[in-house]
């Protein structure tokens, strides 16, 4: 808390756009939002800065894959880059570059490192003038800080204080040589523009904290007042490994050797044999390998990224109310809250000192629980976005009414937007590949229990469908197959288990009046003649 309500808090994230968002760098930037908009006075703000300065590892793609994610979260910032409405407007149209994309209504921008380096020069100079840098062996323009020899302290909000004895860190780069030329480091970059910018609270994650001593003696020597610090727990794995990008490419390695994939590349994915195998050899952790294979396996690798639980189906409510309670939560035992609740309950003094654990089960109820708690209209128009963008062959087989049905069958039973995809999958398979020679215990029971009187009323009863089942609607079916049964004296589900079997290859659907819906008529019956023909 700052010591004065009525102060203005200016926070910032400020991530590298090496790669997608991570779920630790969305938790930093959840947190900076909060704390900006919820404990400071008026004038508060939320910065997003672009720590650009590796120009190999640095691309728009990331910039703006970053800013999408931070979007779809739900988060915006004061200054920046500009903090468009709709998340999806971060494709490639948006020009990171172009001037006119950027809000900087105090003129403290630019807000891509890149584009500040006349204000690094001078700050070098500073530090030049009053000895307090030189030039380094490397040569070439590289500059190193001149540690002072005192003892350094970092104070805390989260850890306390932390003190580094004089002479424990060595002088440090704070500019280099690249491709592009020269550019500050990190450290360097880092301090320069938190100070520039205002930034009165530096939230990060813990990787951090031993930099900060670094970074404490360039703030003394530039003369610039310090942030107050507050580095949060890092986010490990349930096994204590590190939650990183690796992950991904541990399984899929794992998942190739034991399918034995290692002798003809992935021709289908144009990955030639000698990448694969320096894939599988841990020679690198190339990600696009890694895809190759699990798309190959059908495998699904392990989120990591903020993306990659939006493409599982991840909806962004829970994905942000679970990365909150990572190194924090509001006491009460409340766990369940939204952005608004986060902004006016978020405080440092409740954050967490140890590392905190991802539990993809916890996370998986939260998604739950949330698709839950949704308007039947607004799950379909969700569930429609998530299979326009990964499952789109339902949307083609599908019309409104169908999809509209399909929505309503799966929204009591889908706890992530991606499920229904595989509880539905038999929906959008060709008719002939619903397998009937391969059926389980339950599904084969129903074809042959009784002298498989079941399979003789579904040949009776698919003609009384195609004849009277006009215009088709699933409710018109089960009044059909209703009467059907009352008249013959037999139980409804003697003939609805068989047409289940027809139509999915197993007895798991959804009620019948509502899978006969999604199928059609066509395709019903298609099916139905299919199973029959295999059963005769
Ligand atoms: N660009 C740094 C990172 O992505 C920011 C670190 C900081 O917040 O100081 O880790």
């Amino acid at each position: 808390m700052p010591d004065d309500a009525s102060q203005p808090v200016i926070t910032r994230f400020a991530p590298s756009p090496t790669g997608a968002l991570h779920v630790g760098g969305a938790r930093t930037a959840l947190y900076n939002w909060a704390f900006a908009k919820g404990r400071g006075g008026p004038g508060s703000r939320f910065l997003l800065r672009i720590e650009d300065t590796d120009r190999a590892r640095s691309s728009d793609d990331s910039t703006r894959a970053i800013l999408r994610d931070l979007r779809w979260l739900g988060l915006d910032w004061d200054e920046g880059p500009v903090c468009l409405d709709d998340w999806r407007s971060y494709d490639a149209s948006f020009d990171p570059d172009d001037p006119a994309n950027t809000l900087d209504p105090r003129g403290v921008g630019p807000f891509y490192q890149s584009k500040r380096l006349d204000l690094y020069n001078e700050q070098f100079q500073k530090l030049l003038d009053a000895g307090l840098a030189y030039e380094d062996e490397a040569g070439g323009g590289a500059l190193r800080f001149k540690m002072p020899d005192r003892d350094i302290t970092v104070i805390d909000e989260v850890l306390g204080e932390v003190t580094v004895p004089a002479g424990q860190t060595e002088d440090f780069v704070i500019r280099k040589g690249e491709s592009g030329g020269l550019m500050p480091t990190y450290h360097f970059a880092v301090v320069v523009d938190d100070a520039l910018m205002g930034v009165t609270h530096v939230i990060r994650g813990q990787e951090h904290l031993s930099n900060a001593p670094k970074h404490v003696a360039l703030y003394d020597a530039l003369g610039f007042d310090k942030p107050t610090y507050a580095h949060i727990p890092l986010i490990f794995n349930p096994d204590g490994s590190k939650m990183s990008k690796r992950v991904k490419a541990k399984v899929a390695r794992k998942a190739a050797i034991d399918a034995g994939l290692n002798d003809n590349g992935l021709p289908s994915a144009g990955i030639p044999n000698d990448e694969l195998r320096a894939f599988l050899s841990k020679d690198n952790d190339d990600l696009t390998v890694a895809r190759a294979i699990a798309r190959q396996l059908r495998l699904a690798l392990p989120e990591i990224d903020v993306a990659d639980f939006r493409e599982s189906g991840y909806l962004p409510t829970a994905l942000l109310n679970y990365l909150a309670l990572l190194g924090w939560n509001p006491g009460d035992d409340i766990e369940t809250f939204d952005l608004a609740f986060l902004r006016d309950k978020f405080d440092l003094d409740r954050a967490g000192k140890s590392n905190a654990k991802f539990d993809r089960e916890k996370l998986f109820r939260f998604n739950a629980d949330a698709i839950a708690a949704l308007d039947p209209a607004v799950f379909r128009d969700q569930l429609h976005e998530h299979f326009a963008a990964r499952h789109p062959r339902f949307l083609d087989l599908m019309n409104d009414n169908a999809f509209a049905a399909f929505a309503e069958a799966y929204r009591p039973r889908a706890r992530t937007l991606d499920e229904p995809a595989q509880l539905g999958g038999f929906f959008v398979a060709d008719d002939g590949d619903i397998a009937y020679d391969n059926l389980d215990k339950n599904a084969r029971k129903a074809l042959t229990k009784n002298d498989g009187v079941g399979v003789t009323h579904l040949a009776t009863f698919r003609d009384v469908l195609d004849q009277q089942c006009d215009p088709w609607t699933g409710a018109k079916a089960h009044e059909l197959l209703q009467a059907y049964c009352d008249e013959r004296g037999v139980g409804m589900g003697v003939v609805a288990q068989p047409i289940r079997v027809a139509v999915s290859g197993s007895t798991v659907t959804p009620g019948i009046d509502q899978t006969l819906d999604i199928l059609g008529r066509d395709r019903t019956l298609a099916r139905i003649d299919n199973l029959l023909a295999a059963h005769t």
